[in-house]
């Protein structure tokens, strides 16, 4: 049976830290990191997301800053409104809710945000850095940076297995890939040709994770909806990385025994036994692909909860930077 892994467990320790940061940086400089979060519209889930995300800055200390349009504001306003959040000094973190009305250009919304405040790390500048070799973006995606948390999580159990950077929660990719070379070698791993599989080609998942996966030296192959026979190319994965949004697509079969599997999906699907209604599954066949895989997160429990905490960690990132250049 597969380790699943705890992703509240993780994040709740993650959170205390970043709490504990956040007082200290209180201490020294007399201020707290600062996120603004603007969201358009009445969509019930990015509500229910934004309300989750303002909730966790509350707890931690980080001072939220509250962006609520109506569904028709207008592009240039909502830019004008990015552009307000990029010069105020106690803002250093700006995240817009995907996804923007129709009549609003996303990628040109998102390419206004000033890049130092860029938490969400979606800025075609930051996407590029990404992309290139030698090269850092100030952030991470808040997604793909929580499969490399997992993966460090794994490799901090000394577990036999690939992979990636390690990250003590204040790093750069350089920083990261210099601890996570240390930490595998002394856990005697090699990270070198492993073969990672990522489901799904989305800038904010799927994209990401297999860029920051081939920064860590992996063999990367994407799986997409046009690709003929998935299985057979996941079955080959050492690291497979599941964001196609296909409730339980990803079945035990598919897996190789002794697999990393982090499950991005999150799917509502009918469940008349809750009250809701529904029940959140992944992409992933979780009873079925537990029982081969080596380590499994679950859904709901697993990659989730670490987003938003490694949107905070981005926020304490951007605040540090900013303070210490101003001192
Ligand atoms: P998206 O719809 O933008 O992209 C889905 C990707 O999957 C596309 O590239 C598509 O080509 C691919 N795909 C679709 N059907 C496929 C199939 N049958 N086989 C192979 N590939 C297929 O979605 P997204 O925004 O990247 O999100 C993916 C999933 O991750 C969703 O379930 C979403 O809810 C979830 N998500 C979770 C978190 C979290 O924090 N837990 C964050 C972001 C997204």
């Amino acid at each position: 049976m597969a380790t699943v892994i705890d992703g509240k467990a993780v994040a709740q320790t993650i959170r205390s830290e970043i709490a504990e940061e956040v007082r200290a940086l209180s201490q020294k400089y007399g201020k707290v990191p600062g996120l603004a979060v603007v969201i358009v519209g009445n969509r019930k889930d990015s509500q229910s997301y934004v309300g989750m995300k303002r909730k966790a800055c509350a707890e931690l200390g980080i001072k939220s800053f509250d962006i609520d349009l109506p569904e028709q504001v207008s592009e240039s306003d909502l830019i004008k409104q990015v552009h307000q959040l990029n010069v105020n000094p106690d803002v250093h973190g700006i995240l817009v809710q995907l996804p923007l009305p129709k009549h609003i250009n996303e990628e040109k919304v998102l390419s206004e945000i000033s890049l130092g405040k860029d938490v969400d790390g979606f800025h075609p500048l930051n996407i590029g850095k990404l992309a290139m070799k030698d090269r850092d973006p100030l952030f991470l995606p808040c997604t793909p940076k929580v499969m490399l948390l997992k993966f460090s999580f794994m490799l901090s159990c000394n577990v036999d297995f690939i992979l990636c950077c390690h990250t003590s929660y204040s790093f750069t990719l350089a920083t990261c890939k210099k601890a996570c070379i240390e930490l595998l070698s002394r856990s005697g791993v090699s990270i070198k040709g492993k073969k990672a599989v990522v489901v799904g080609r989305s800038n904010i998942v799927g994209l990401p994770a297999s860029l920051l996966l081939l920064k860590a030296d992996a063999t990367v192959t994407i799986v997409h909806s046009r690709t003929t026979q998935p299985e057979s190319i996941i079955r080959e994965a050492d690291i497979v990385i599941a964001a196609a949004g296909q409730p339980m697509m990803i079945k035990g079969s598919w897996i190789k025994p002794g697999a990393a599997v982090i499950d991005v999906g999150t799917n509502a699907v009918d469940d008349p036994t809750k009250k809701s209604g529904y029940r959140l599954v992944g992409d992933v066949d979780f009873e079925e692909a537990s029982k081969v895989a080596g380590w499994i997160t679950p859904v709901p429990g697993g990659v989730g909860p670490m987003t938003v905490t490694m949107l905070l960690h981005n926020t304490l990132e951007g605040a540090k930077r900013c303070f210490e250049k101003n001192h």
